[in-house]
């Protein structure tokens, strides 16, 4: 037990690979994370309504039912619908990824990968809720020098407010809110729009550029997530 009482979360490891789940095992037991593991999709959707981990680490290439069916059970369970999800992927899979993010996979890390590379991963997700309940709903956001006002609707870079069309707004606030984490184009377009309004995909790539423009040496921050989609990212 480390000496700062921090809250021990739990880790659900659902992969079939025995030496991928040894090395996971042994580097989140060594950062104090209790870990439990399944073999197979079917297995892992039991022991995840059973025990309800923190946050379930899950490979997308199982046999049985694979990451991206167990996850669209995860989210269809009201018992297992917040649960926090990172997919592992091959690399070359971002449809697969796109799937798994519509589905509503809080991120996803690429294979192989780092041990510090998926801890920092970990703990960027599980802040990011810890944020959530923190914060609810505030009036104000504000990273690095932009703000934003949701009640005002207004976003203000240093002292300057931008001049955003209220796609814009809505846009930027929405990947501001939500900042580390990847969106597809779809689900930015449903943020931004609506699901009932017919507009393609694309309209988010000329939202982005117009709102990158603008924000000016800030605009990097929208960081483009090659096949995949965008994200807000802290400079
Ligand atoms: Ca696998």
């Amino acid at each position: 037990m480390p000496a700062t009482m921090a809250k021990t979360h739990s880790i659900l490891i659902i992969e079939d690979e025995p030496d991928i789940i040894e090395v996971l095992k042994y580097n989140l037991e060594k950062n104090h994370y209790k870990v439990a593991t399944a073999n197979t999709g079917e297995e892992g959707l039991q022991t995840a309504r059973e025990t309800l981990p923190d946050l379930v680490l899950l490979d997308l290439m199982l046999p049985g039912i694979d990451g991206l069916e167990v996850c669209r059970r995860l989210r269809e369970d009201p018992r297992t619908r917040d649960l926090l999800v990172i997919m592992l992927t091959a690399k070359g899979t971002e449809a697969d990824v796109v799937v798994g993010l519509t589905l509503g996979a809080d991120d996803y890390i690429v294979k192989p990968f780092s041990t510090s590379e998926l801890m920092a991963r970990i703990k960027a997700v599980l802040r990011r809720v810890e944020h959530r309940e923190d914060e609810g709903e505030q009036d104000l956001l504000k990273t690095g020098p932009l703000t934003i006002d949701l009640r005002k609707h207004q976003a203000r870079l240093s002292d300057v407010v931008l001049e955003l069309t209220l796609s814009e707004f809505k846009l930027l606030s929405f990947l501001v809110r939500k900042k580390g984490r990847v969106f597809t184009r779809d689900q930015l377009l449903d943020a931004v729009v609506g699901p009932d309004v017919f507009v393609t995909a694309r309209n988010i790539d000329v939202h982005v550029a117009a709102l990158r423009k603008k924000l000016g040496k800030y605009g990097n921050c929208i960081v483009t997530v090659r096949g995949v989609g965008y994200r807000f990212e802290e400079t």
